[in-house]
């Protein structure tokens, strides 16, 4: 097979809209200009903002800052080094090698050295924990160092499989919340996944292409993740059905008002442990790492 626009070999198929074969080169330009469109579809940047790219070490943030920097918008990463054994030190080797590459700022927290614990300590839902962990983390540090936006590397896959899952378990109120873009607020910080239309495996193709250094190593607590078997099946789909995984976010997006429901006038607040904003009195960062507890501790040595 030769590309399309050339008559060198085939580096990749695109099935959808159309079925075109590209090659390196060509591909390179063809995917470049896909995120450029859908970050200008869904108004997702400005260049004058400063942007926190969140990377896990895996290849899709590390896209995401990649391409950002080719684009010219000015960003620094973010890595946070959840403790996780035969894993973290992995990715963190990853997102070193990244910054070096892209001569780029790298900030990493370390959630032991914040809550005394690792990822490993928690008994029951790590991967709801650490979901919450990861979301707060993110968010206070680009908070408090001044970033406009936080980016993160969350794909077509990922969006597509998580629809799935909410509506097998018809969780409205997840699915009225989900887009590519989510304003600031309060101390929110606006978050963007420029990866929300891109499949994953154009993702893959990108990383090898264009040498981007990133691991494959997987987290052993996410394994048998029911949200992984859907992206199993949404892919074998695919296979039949060049285009569906983008359709049925397509669709999605049009109705997803549907699931909108009438909240009362609600009131968020300033979590009493940390004073960052909250939905309740303490925030769930502070409530599974029992951070109120620590900071009871401090109080009653001051009083002593
Ligand atoms: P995941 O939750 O592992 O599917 O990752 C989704 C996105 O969250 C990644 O593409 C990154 O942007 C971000 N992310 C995940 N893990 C980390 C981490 N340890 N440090 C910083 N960002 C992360
Ligand atoms: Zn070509
Ligand atoms: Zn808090």
């Amino acid at each position: 097979m030769k590309c399309r626009f050339c008559n060198s070999p085939s580096y990749v198929e695109i099935r959808y809209p159309k079925k075109i074969n590209l090659c390196k080169e060509h591909f390179i330009e063809y995917f470049e200009d896909r995120v450029k469109k859908s970050i200008e579809k869904y108004k997702m940047l400005n260049k004058d903002e400063k942007i926190l790219v969140a990377v896990s070490g895996g290849k899709d943030g590390h896209v995401a800052a990649w391409i950002l920097k080719k684009l010219g918008y000015n960003i620094e990463l973010f890595h946070i080094n959840l403790g996780i054994r035969g894993f973290s030190d992995e990715s963190l080797r990853a997102v070193k090698a990244l910054a070096e590459k892209l001569n780029t700022p790298l900030h990493v927290v370390d959630l032991k050295e914040i809550t005394g614990k690792t990822i490993e300590d928690i008994k029951g839902k790590k991967c709801s924990i650490c979901g919450i962990t990861k979301r707060y983390l993110m968010n206070k540090f680009g908070y408090e160092r001044g970033f406009d936006v936080i980016i993160t590397g969350h794909n077509l896959d990922d969006e597509v499989s998580f629809i799935l899952n909410n509506v097998l378990n018809w969780n409205i109120r997840y699915l009225a919340k989900h887009e590519p873009v989510l304003p600031a607020h309060d101390k929110f910080l606006k978050k963007v996944k420029i990866f929300f239309e891109i499949d994953e495996y154009l993702i893959l193709k990108y990383a090898e292409a264009e040498e981007i250094p990133f691991t494959t190593a997987k987290c052993k607590f996410a394994e048998g993740a029911i949200t992984l078997k859907h992206r199993a099946y949404l892919n074998e789909l695919e296979k039949e059905r060049a285009g569906i995984k983008l359709q049925f976010l397509y669709g999605y997006m049009k109705n997803r008002h549907l699931f909108k429901v009438e909240e009362e006038d609600f009131q968020f607040r300033e979590c009493e442990v940390c004073g960052m904003t909250s939905a309740g009195k303490i925030c769930s960062f502070c409530r599974v790492w029992k951070l109120y507890k620590k900071k009871r501790r401090k109080e009653d040595n001051k009083v002593e």
